[in-house]
């Protein structure tokens, strides 16, 4: 009896831990599976955490550089490569390793010292003058020591480029209302100062006040239909245009010039309808064909011609049999106040502003001007304009 009870207990002891142990494991099991799960979403959410870091940072337009406290580079994102031209791995590298800055080390330690540096602008030793903006700042930590030097880049090589523009922009302008003022003022003053009393004296000297003053004129006319077509101000009246009726006026105008210099005027235009605006593309034409009158040779001839392209655009073209422009200038004509030769582009009357407006024109109607010239044998300008 007792050994049977003995037996019975046992039994269920054994039985008791078997199913202990069988509803412990599969807890356990179910436990472990639970933090594998938990770290599994934890590294895919710091997964997730670095590459949404990884694609905000290649998103900026600015290049990043981050330094840890040793100036080692701990990250760049992908516009800083662009902007240096970086294709290798720079991690673990000092700046001077990787760039070869040591004007860009020096401002990492001025910004240990100082905590932040910004706006510094800073030129990279290219072929290519480029300029970088830095803006530069100390990482710290909770406890409030360096933990690293972050470095922001802006290219400012575009800014740097309008700049120069402008400014050599307003001292071409100087200049250029300098020179007939001066002219205008000293021969006043001789006029003043007695000059007057002697009549055929007077009459050469007024007539020269009267050209320079005609020049300044022009030349303000000049620069404000160039700052309204820049600033798109000028808005184009489209309607359709004969193109052959518009040279034949142009050239009729410009006769008297023509007949002064002897030099034949041929409208080749066919009967061609543009879609433009007919008292802009007059100025296009007149600006090209009084340069070929007036840069052609005299006892020259002029032509004007043009064909419809397959594109849907018609080219007009305007040749002369002149001096012609030489390879170095070609691709340059068309800039503002860039003249061959300056002495006589001025005796002619010239601003230097009329091929850059017959360039802003064109372009405005959607269309494209160019040159070809080979020295000694003329010069053709060519624009292109849409058809009706
Ligand atoms: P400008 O007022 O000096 O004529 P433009 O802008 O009209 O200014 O022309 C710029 C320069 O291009 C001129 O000064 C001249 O040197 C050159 N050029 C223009 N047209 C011709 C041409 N048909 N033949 C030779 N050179 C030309």
């Amino acid at each position: 009896m007792w050994f049977f009870l003995f037996i019975l207990t046992l039994a269920a002891i054994i039985g008791l831990h078997f199913w202990w142990r069988a509803k412990f494991s599969a807890q356990a099991e179910r436990r472990a599976a639970e933090i594998e799960t938990s770290q599994r979403k934890q590294q895919q959410t710091s997964l997730d955490a670095k590459a949404q870091q990884q694609v905000l940072f290649n998103s900026m337009l600015e290049g990043l550089l981050l330094l840890d406290r040793s100036r080692k580079i701990y990250l760049v994102n992908r516009a800083f490569k662009n902007l240096f031209g970086l294709k290798t791995e720079l991690r673990g590298k000092t700046i001077v390793e990787a760039l070869r800055l040591h004007e860009l080390d020096e401002l990492v330690q001025r910004v240990e010292a100082e905590q932040q540096v910004l706006d510094y602008e800073i030129k990279l030793p290219d072929l290519n003058e480029r300029w970088l903006q830095v803006n530069a700042a100390v990482i710290t930590n909770a406890a409030g020591e360096r933990d690293g030097t972050i470095l922001v880049f802006r290219d400012l090589t575009r800014l740097k480029q309008l700049e120069r523009t402008r400014e050599e922009f307003v001292a071409n302008v100087s200049h250029e209302l300098r020179t007939p003022l001066s002219l205008i003022k000293g021969y006043v003053e001789t006029l003043l100062d007695g000059a007057r009393d002697n009549p055929e004296v007077a009459e050469r000297f007024l007539k020269i006040i009267e050209r320079n003053a005609n020049r300044l004129d022009l030349l303000i006319q000049d620069l404000l239909t160039i700052s309204a077509l820049e600033s798109e101000k000028i808005k184009l009246n489209l309607q359709p245009v004969e193109l052959r009726a518009l040279a034949g006026k142009v050239l009729t105008d410009l006769n008297a010039k023509a007949e002064n210099k002897n030099v034949e005027l041929v409208n080749d235009v066919p009967e061609l309808t543009a879609n433009g605006d007919v008292n802009r593309l007059d100025q296009v034409l007149a600006n090209l064909v009084d340069n070929a009158i007036k840069y052609g040779r005299a006892q020259g001839s002029v032509r004007v011609g043009g064909k419809k392209l397959d594109d849907g655009k018609v080219e007009i073209f305007v040749r002369d049999d002149g001096p012609g422009i030489p390879p170095e200038a070609i691709d340059r004509v068309f800039e503002r106040f860039y003249r061959v030769d300056k002495a006589r582009s001025r005796d002619q009357g010239g601003t230097g502003l009329g091929l850059s407006i017959v360039k802003h024109i064109v372009q405005a109607h959607g269309g494209e001007v160019r040159v070809e010239s080979e020295l000694g044998k003329g010069a053709t300008f060519f624009f292109t304009v849409p058809t009706a």
